[in-house]
């Protein structure tokens, strides 16, 4: 959907925080267009007064990642009114996480698409199945960019896979509260031990400037003891790293052992 939106819908660019989602820029590169990176705040919320006069598409990950950071459906509606004639998209991967959805815009604004998929809160990234919500006009005008690309971009099982999924609320609630609380708790753990964390509505979360440990340390001495996070080697966030939610029991190991090494013991 994203490839899609970039190939088509962007004639004046596109632009994008300058901490978001990689692959906006990878399409944009890929697609010829040019992008315009707005910075982030420095306590990395989007600004949204800095997209007014933008004529380029934009896209927003609501939630950002690899911040979590999530804009109210109120700001969401501030871009939207910025210019009608300026399209918004509004990355929308992470926000069953807790975040506000802005898909009940979609009848009131004209120029706004909401991009879902299964990968994240569904765990079914090997589906590849994700849509769009926008008014009929551009989901037409997206089925035709689509047809003419491959009709067939959706395989049978997958749908089949991604309704079942959809209808499964009482599975799908429980594990998202499993993962929200693990998330309150992790962020807490960290928070408590001098990390910034930023309050997430996805499932990660964004920690780091540390006083005692900077965000490339880290990551390799978590690595040495058999944790994977993800440390982004890229200015204004080098000094954090992207630390998935999982279970509990994976949080309590995560936060014993950054505890030992901030205690130089690991
Ligand atoms: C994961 C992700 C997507 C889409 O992932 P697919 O697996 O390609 O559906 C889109 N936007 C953001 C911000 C993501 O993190």
């Amino acid at each position: 959907m994203l490839a899609f939106l970039f190939h088509g819908f962007c004639e004046h660019g596109a632009a994008f925080p300058d901490i978001s989602y990689g692959f906006y820029k990878v399409f944009a590169q890929m697609f010829g267009i040019q992008a315009k990176q707005v910075p982030l705040r420095a306590d990395f919320s989007v600004a949204v007064e800095d997209y007014a006069g933008l004529r380029e598409t934009v896209f927003i990950a609501n939630p950002n990642a690899p911040t979590g950071i999530c804009l109210t459906r109120g700001e969401i509606e501030k871009l939207l009114r910025q210019d009608p004639a300026r399209l918004v998209v509004v990355d929308e991967a992470y926000v069953e996480f807790g975040g506000e959805s802005a898909a009940g815009l979609i009848g009131e604004y004209d120029n706004l698409v909401v991009t879902r998929t299964f990968s994240k809160s569904h765990a079914l990234a090997g589906a590849r199945l994700g849509y769009a919500l926008a008014n009929l006009k551009l989901i037409a005008d997206l089925n035709t960019l689509r047809y003419s690309f491959n009709p067939y971009n959706v395989n049978r099982l997958s749908i089949l896979l991604g309704a079942a999924a959809m209808r499964d609320e009482a599975y799908f609630a429980g594990l998202r509260s499993e993962v929200v609380s693990s998330r309150e708790y992790i962020t807490e753990q960290l928070r408590g031990m001098g990390f910034t964390v930023p309050e997430s509505k996805a499932n990660f979360v964004f920690a780091g400037a540390n006083p005692k440990l900077g965000g490339a340390d880290y990551y390799r001495k978590l690595r040495e003891n058999g944790i994977l996070v993800r440390h982004f080697d890229q200015p204004r966030i080098e000094d954090f790293v992207r630390i998935t939610v999982g279970t509990r029991e994976q949080m309590e190991i995560l936060a014993r052992t950054t505890k030992t090494i901030l205690a130089g013991e690991a």
